[in-house]
């Protein structure tokens, strides 16, 4: 009995996603207060509450946006509504800024190992031939470039 299974690549749900990986993971919430679920996050709840205990208080209502009133009324009953829509306005801004700074600081990271990559290609091509008239020129050019800075 020949058991060979076909050979099937993967079939990706959100093709658009995969791409998106490729680069920096970036959210895709519309609301950051509370990452679209309804309830401000337990960190930005400690900015306005600062001894808050999520095991033992009442979650937080995102007043941001309307995604809390998706839940039953008995959930609704039992949240704390005091932030007011300014105050989780200011806590969605803070946290996107946040992911602003880290998402330019990772992308730099990626520049730099990308940087690497090439360096580490071109020194191995040293090793493999000369390089030709125009490759060196391309080099210098890039030398001088990285001394200006
Ligand atoms: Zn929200």
């Amino acid at each position: 009995m020949n058991y060979h299974l076909p050979r099937l690549e993967r079939l990706l749900l959100r093709p658009e996603l995969e791409e998106q990986q490729k680069e920096v993971w970036r959210p895709t919430w519309r609301c950051f207060c509370c990452q679209d679920t309804g309830f401000v996050q337990d960190s930005l709840i400690r900015l306005v509450i600062p001894d808050y205990n999520s095991d033992k208080d009442r979650s937080v209502a995102c007043r941001n946006c309307e995604r809390v009133y998706i839940y039953a009324e008995l959930v609704r009953d039992s949240l704390d509504w005091r932030f007011t829509p300014d105050t989780c306005e200011k806590l969605d801004r803070i946290y996107r800024d946040d992911w602003a700074r880290t998402l330019a600081y990772q992308n730099q990271l990626r520049k730099q190992a990308l940087g690497l990559v090439d360096e580490l290609a071109e020194r191995k091509s040293i090793r493999l031939r000369r390089r030709s008239p125009e490759e060196e020129m391309e080099v210098r050019r890039k030398h001088e470039e990285a001394i200006d800075r």
